[in-house]
């Protein structure tokens, strides 16, 4: 990657972003995007995401804490996600998820009466994916690579993916594509400028080595409709949480202490019920030209 920004291909000259975690990031004064230049991305950043990305524990500091350990708040994720695309494009339909990780929200859409597809990059996660949803349903590969069929879906869901793109704006021309004319895409991603950035400033933990692009609001309406999407709606996100995964984070900064506040809280009554708490990430529903 080069300094012209990768969203909004502005080639004034890029700012610094504060970022204390994950290498050195620039920053576009035009749109806001951060990025890092020369991330490796989709098919070259496959090798990142084995079992231990998924697993948590020693050595694998950038994914998840324990992704099937916390499969009850994916799947109370993965309804409400369910709920707000119902309510702008009801089932039966085609609907497919780019990043389907382990199949947890297909699976939840699959109960909801939608034929379903996933595309993920991790080969460790899209044959547990494909345990799950049957043979055929899911090819692995990275956004932007693999060939998807044209016009084939009603929905896409992209949640935590774009950011994992060194060129957004191709990942989801890729995605208009796969929609037939009108259909819905819905993807979030972390904010630059969230709450949650704000908060922990080049500490947030979004800066990462495999979130090579982060947006701004406003960079991801742009990207959108560089892509061909139209009808774009940008709300903030409420995540749903819950203690235990909260403190998990705490990790992020002091990793004995994150341990110790995961274990005790996952032991208490309430400990693991999930709740909303809006985390400074944002939501974008949009149609497909
Ligand atoms: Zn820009």
């Amino acid at each position: 990657m080069t300094a012209r920004c990768p969203v909004c291909e502005a080639a004034g000259p890029p700012r610094p972003v504060p970022a204390r975690v994950g290498g050195a990031r620039l920053g576009c004064a035009a749109c806001g995007a951060a990025w890092l230049p020369g991330a490796p991305s989709g098919e070259e950043a496959a090798g990142l995401y084995g079992e231990a990305y998924f697993r948590g524990g020693e050595g694998a500091p950038l994914g998840y804490r324990d992704y099937e350990d916390d499969a009850a708040l994916v799947r109370a994720q993965a309804r409400a996600r369910l709920r707000a695309i119902g309510g702008r494009q009801p089932p039966p339909g085609a609907l497919l998820e780019v990043g389907c990780a382990t199949g947890l929200l297909l699976d939840e859409a699959r109960a909801r009466g939608w034929a379903v597809g996933g595309v993920e990059v991790s080969p460790w996660a899209a044959a547990r994916a494909e345990a799950r949803l049957g043979p055929g349903t899911v090819v692995r590969g990275a956004l932007g690579e693999v060939d998807l069929p044209a016009a084939a879906y009603d929905v896409a869901v992209a949640d935590d993916v774009i950011e994992h793109l060194a060129d957004p704006v191709a990942g989801l021309r890729a995605l208009r594509r796969a929609l037939r004319p009108g259909g819905l895409l819905a993807l979030q991603t972390p904010a630059v400028g969230g709450l949650l950035h704000r908060a922990s400033g080049a500490g947030w933990f979004h800066f990462k080595a495999d979130h090579p692009v982060l947006l701004t609001p406003e960079a991801l309406g742009l990207a959108l409709r560089r892509a061909g999407f139209a009808a774009v709606e940008l709300r903030p996100a409420a995540r749903r949480v819950d203690l235990a995964y909260i403190a998990s984070r705490l990790g992020h900064w002091s990793r004995p202490a994150g341990t110790l506040a995961g274990a005790t809280l996952r032991r208490l009554p309430g400990g693991r019920r999930p709740f909303p708490l809006p985390t400074g990430e944002v939501v974008a529903f949009a149609r497909a030209t």
